[in-house]
């Protein structure tokens, strides 16, 4: 039997993933541009404010459970930028290519050992818009910035990601490998887990 939830998303790379993730579970999973709903001004300052924003919008517009995902890419050598803004990096939102540029851009003088990162993924899920105990959870995961693209597969800074303990950057991963160990795949994993136990 499925349950559906609106994912509080417009990003078709997050939401190949949860459905991925969510529909072997029982999920399913409808985008919220689907329902005709925008996204509203992601004000918060971390990925916890801004994904439990997100949730709450897009269950008052929708009037169904919602869950909500804001992540992005910390790097040490930055202090941890880009950060919430990794979706504009660069300037415009979404601009996989050029935040790409500009990240690698702005560690062209940090030598390899130094370009340590990491990816967070903060997700919310709420059962009403006034949700008084809305479900969160954030997870990470550990890697470093390469010095050039390498691979095709998943988003963003994907190509870039040199994923700890493995060869190969996150764009290089077969999907189903990506997700079972990234950031959303975790986070993921700790929200059903408090889902199913009842947990808040
Ligand atoms: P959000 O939609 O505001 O949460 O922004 C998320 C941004 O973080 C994306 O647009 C990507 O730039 C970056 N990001 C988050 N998760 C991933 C991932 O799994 N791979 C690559 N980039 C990611």
């Amino acid at each position: 039997m499925f349950f559906t939830l609106v994912l509080a998303s417009g990003n078709e790379g997050k939401a190949r993933e949860f459905r991925a993730i969510l529909e072997p579970l029982g999920f399913k999973i409808v985008l919220q541009k689907t329902l005709g709903i925008d996204s509203p001004e992601e004000n918060g300052k971390s990925f916890l404010e801004n994904a439990i924003i997100k949730a709450r919008y897009a269950s008052e517009k929708s009037g169904m459970w919602a869950l909500a995902d804001d992540s992005g890419l910390a790097v040490d050598a930055l202090n941890g930028a880009p950060g919430i803004y990794s979706a504009r990096y660069a300037g415009e939102h979404g601009d996989d290519r050029a935040n790409n540029t500009k990240l690698l851009e702005e560690l062209k003088n940090v030598p390899e050992g130094k370009r340590t990162a990491r990816y967070y993924c903060a997700l919310c899920l709420v059962r009403h818009a006034d949700d008084p105990v809305p479900l969160t959870v954030l997870s990470s995961w550990e890697g470093a910035i390469g010095l050039k693209e390498l691979g095709s597969g998943g988003f963003g800074y994907d190509p870039l990601f040199l994923v700890t303990g493995r060869n190969c950057t996150a764009a290089q991963l077969p999907p189903q490998i990506k997700n079972l160990i990234s950031h959303r795949a975790r986070a993921l994993q700790a929200l059903t887990y408090k889902l199913e136990h009842n947990l808040s």
